[in-house]
């Protein structure tokens, strides 16, 4: 499977995404991609939507340095078991390129996931990270970035919306014709 970034308003960004089942080495080489274009376009976190693949796997690295993988997170079929407190900060979307709006989170979840070997996890994120997670975990719901605007945000990003719109439609177009 190819993947490349997908932009609003594809549809393959706007359905919830299936659970994965296999833990095998091709699901590994895809999370390999995943980070790869993630480094790639400069962002903190991917979501599997985002790159065509319709799937219930993330990856997050608060730190943005392919050099540093540290914080660097695999998620895999998350469930959230738990949050707290909330926090308000400016939020992008590499599926929404140029457009940041203030969104309201919790300030910490509990969350349950599996990571690429099939291992189970749980742990607390806190501030960025929990900031990230939710973002992607958002993806794999069918939620973006324009769920989460305000009407003044909608307003004030519309032409730029409206601009996503239409490549969306010339590139349909253009795959249409051959
Ligand atoms: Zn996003």
């Amino acid at each position: 499977m190819q993947m490349e970034l997908r932009l609003y308003p594809d549809p393959v960004l706007q359905r919830p995404a299936d659970p994965i089942t296999d833990f095998d080495d091709a699901l590994r080489e895809r999370v390999a991609e995943m980070y790869r274009i993630m480094y790639e376009e400069g962002g903190v976190g991917l979501a599997a939507p985002q790159v065509g693949w319709s799937a219930q796997v993330l990856v997050i690295n608060p730190a943005a340095d392919k050099d540093d993988s540290s914080r660097a997170l695999t998620v895999i079929n998350p469930r959230l078991l738990k949050k707290w407190g909330k926090t308000t900060d400016q939020e992008g979307c590499l599926s929404f390129p140029e457009i940041f709006v203030e969104v309201e989170r919790p300030v910490g979840v509990r969350l349950a996931w599996q990571d690429e070997h099939g291992e189970s996890h749980e742990d607390d994120l806190t501030d960025f990270a929990a900031r990230i997670v939710l973002h992607e975990k958002d993806h794999l719901d069918g939620v973006l970035l324009v769920h989460r605007m305000s009407p003044v945000d909608r307003i004030q990003h519309r032409d730029a919306l409206d601009e996503l719109i239409d490549l969306f439609a010339r590139k349909q177009a253009r795959a249409n014709a051959g």
